[in-house]
């Protein structure tokens, strides 16, 4: 594995995530929205994640830059890394058929909103953000570069804390004790952990 190699499978892994999500953005924009939360706000935090997810990192893969941040390039993370972003892809692939008609870019209610609790989400309740800090994790282990490859966790990670609250409110607003005995047997984002 050489540094080049890692930037192309981190972009392989970006264009891949692109085409799993794309029949569902489409699928969603159809989708007739009956409640929305933290509109603007949640819109401020999706901006900040794509910039530290895509982005930065982009702007390092094609400049080199920012090269202060640079540091010796491990071959066997950007291994691990590989098959961390390859892992990555199956989940975000099996969450967005689980959550089907019920998953909004943004914090949204749809007409008919179904609450999932089956498939990944009986062991979680946030898998598709399980998903995003692994995409962070992988990001990180295969750009060899403190700015590029932190970039993504504290993107995602803005959005995440600043989101799962809200998030959890809004369930909870729609779909209160459903959601409340849910959320007593399950975990967020790591099962039994976390
Ligand atoms: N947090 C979830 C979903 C992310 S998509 C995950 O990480 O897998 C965000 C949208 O999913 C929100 O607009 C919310 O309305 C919806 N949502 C979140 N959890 C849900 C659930 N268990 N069932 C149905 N919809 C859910």
């Amino acid at each position: 594995m050489t540094p080049l190699a890692a930037k192309i499978i981190w972009f392989l892994g970006c264009v891949a995530w692109f085409i799993i999500r794309y029949p569902h953005q489409r699928r969603s924009r159809k989708t007739p929205i009956s409640q929305r939360a933290q509109g603007s706000r949640d819109r401020v935090l999706l901006a900040i994640s794509f910039t530290g997810l895509f982005i930065i990192p982009l702007f390092y893969v094609v400049t080199g830059e920012p090269r202060f941040a640079d540091y010796r390039f491990q071959p066997v993370l950007a291994v691990i890394g590989t098959l961390l972003f390859a892992a990555t892809m199956w989940l975000f692939y099996r969450v967005h058929r689980e959550l089907g008609r019920s998953w909004s870019v943004t914090l949204e209610i749809r007409d008919q909103h179904a609450l999932v609790t089956h498939g990944l989400y009986k062991y979680v309740r946030h898998p598709m953000y399980t998903a995003f800090w692994m995409w962070g994790l992988a990001q990180l282990l295969l750009l060899p570069n403190w700015v590029a490859g932190l970039a993504g966790l504290v993107g995602f990670g803005i959005l995440y804390f600043c989101r799962i609250g809200p998030e959890e409110q809004l369930m909870l607003d729609v779909f209160g004790d459903d959601y409340r005995a849910y959320m007593e047997r399950t975990k967020k984002i790591i099962p039994r952990v976390y």
